[in-house]
């Protein structure tokens, strides 16, 4: 098994999960098996509980663990399908090492951080690759270098290099390369950084230089020599116009060819799908806009998932998606609002505020015929909306946020009596049934697909005979048809909410349906 080990240095939002989804992408376009690894080393179990306005989205694998944004970018780049597994906590590694402890398996001894939580770190790792069938292991460690969280899992990766032959063994190390006022690129923060590595037993094979601009040849070589590393193992990674273009830009600096020569491994031609992407990107002319209603604009890594399946619906449809991010609270108490794009999308959400104003945007979008598409929280405004003004029972609510007669959205008996708050959430891959003749049905061509969940409540089998009367249409089930997963609405020309977060599935070269028939409806295209 080969290894490729990503740590971080200088400050954190460097790209470093970018970088390693791109080295991921490489390989695999070379046809080589990967599997990554994220290690979070914060004390969480997984991202369930994190706030996105501090951690930017949360991402929902096949499985149901919620995570950290930078699995999906391994998803979307590699094109691999994760699991909790993948995914390593401190949280996770500690709540193993106690259950051992409580069980008496450290047969007396003293348990401590070095053996302990570094065997139960590494051994994490290599089952994980046990389980795989991949030639190559991409671990990424999160945060930066020096963080007295990350310890742990730095000495975890040293033992781990000592244990495995040299040529199984690469270390990634990605910095910042400022530029100074003149506009000179600056070395000292990177060496700094091979500093502290060096200072606990890791010396890099290779340095990602993240800077505004490309690296030049004399920065290159200043931190070649600094650094101890082969000039051609400095990579420039300047700031790139989409994150697509990373690893063309990585292939440009020839870090495959390094990375395959130090691991052994032969080089073989590009599938090419990647690239063939990209340039339809870059080609794109024409663009729409879509409004994104939601409350978390300000920090707009909680939407990561749903602008990239947007992106990736415009690859599609042949045009490039701009996002007009709209504050829902911003809407509340108007009489008359206007919203100035070509579609409106309302995203997953959770809590009262600025619901009223996600109802709002909707009402909009449903008589003034602009195409919208309703996720999660989304979908189940969609339908309060519609039995407020269009049924026209006033106080239609989710009893999410208020006890009313008209629950339209409302917990399943079931979920009620274990759950007033606490973890039932139903999360993960789900089956969902088609309805024929519907727009779901042409725009997904089949009949059952499988997508990622991430809610509680539910439409309320009460009073959907009554919205079917009405002319909304469930075109989407599971569960025997007892929940609700797709609705849509015949007279407009693309009204579509769905319960799932169809944005987790979506890959550029593979978009998500219901992403690729919104964002053509916006440009105004056939579907
Ligand atoms: N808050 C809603 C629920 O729990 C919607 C969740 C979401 O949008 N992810 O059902």
């Amino acid at each position: 098994m080969k290894y490729i080990m990503v740590t971080g240095g200088v400050m954190s939002g460097l790209g470093k999960g970018i970088t390693a989804a791109s080295i991921g992408r490489l390989l695999v376009d070379m046809g080589y098996k990967v599997i990554p690894i994220k290690i979070d080393p914060y004390i969480n179990i997984d991202a369930g509980t994190m706030n996105p306005f501090q951690h930017g989205e949360v991402y929902v694998l096949k499985d149901g663990t919620e995570v950290d944004l930078d699995l999906g970018h391994y998803e979307r780049f590699i094109g691999v399908e994760l699991t909790g597994n993948h995914n390593i906590t401190t949280g996770k590694i500690y709540r193993s090492v106690i259950e051992k402890e409580r069980k008496g398996e450290y047969l007396g001894q003293t348990v401590q951080i070095i053996p302990h939580v570094t065997d139960e770190i590494k051994s994490w790792i290599r089952r994980v690759v046990e389980e795989s069938d991949a030639e190559i292991c991409l671990v990424e460690i999160g945060g930066t270098v020096g963080d007295i969280e990350g310890m742990p899992f730095l000495e975890a990766i040293r033992q781990m290099k000592i244990e495995e032959k040299p040529e199984d063994f690469l270390l990634v190390h990605v910095t910042l390369v400022p530029l100074d006022s003149s506009g000179e690129q600056k070395t000292k923060p990177t060496q700094h950084s091979v500093k502290e590595l060096r200072s606990i037993g890791l010396q890099p094979d290779a340095i990602v230089g993240r800077c505004a601009r490309k690296l030049e040849e004399g920065t290159k070589r200043k931190i070649s020599l600094f650094c101890d590393v082969p000039v051609e193992a400095v990579i420039s990674a300047e700031d790139a116009e989409d994150i697509y273009e990373v690893p063309l830009m990585f292939r440009r600096e020839k870090f495959d060819d390094y990375i395959l020569s130090k691991l052994g491994l032969e080089k073989r031609e590009p599938s090419g799908e990647w690239e063939k992407m990209v340039e339809k990107l870059r080609s794109l002319e024409e663009e729409v806009t879509i409004a994104v209603v939601g409350k978390y604009t300000d920090v707009q890594d909680s939407y990561l998932s749903i602008r990239e399946a947007l992106k990736h619906g415009g690859i599609e449809a042949g045009c490039r998606v701009n996002v007009l991010w709209i504050e829902s609270e911003g809407l509340e108490g108007k009489d008359e609002i206007e919203i100035d794009a070509d579609g409106i999308l309302v995203p997953g959400g959770f809590g009262k505020r600025g619901a009223e104003g996600k109802i709002k945007a909707i009402e909009y979008a449903r008589e003034n015929d602009i195409p919208f598409l309703g996720i999660c929280l989304g979908f189940q405004l969609a339908v309060i909306e519609f039995a407020r003004h269009v049924i026209g029972w006033e106080d239609a609510n989710s009893s999410e946020f208020a006890k009313t007669k008209h629950a339209v959205i409302d917990l399943l008996p079931e979920q009620k009596e274990v759950d007033e708050l606490g973890g039932t959430m139903r999360l993960g891959d789900i089956e969902v049934t088609i309805k024929d003749n519907t727009m779901a049905r042409r725009l997904y061509g089949r009949e059952k697909v499988y997508e990622r969940h991430r809610h509680r409540y539910e439409v309320n089998p009460e009073f959907i005979s009554e919205f079917e009367k009405h002319g909304l249409v469930f075109s989407g089930y599971s569960d025997g048809g007892r929940r609700m997963e797709i609705l849509e609405y015949p007279e407009n020309r693309f009204f579509i909410g769905t319960q799932f977060h169809p944005e987790f599935k979506s890959r550029p070269y593979s978009p998500s349906p219901p992403f690729v028939g919104f964002v053509k409806a916006a440009f105004g295209l056939e579907i």
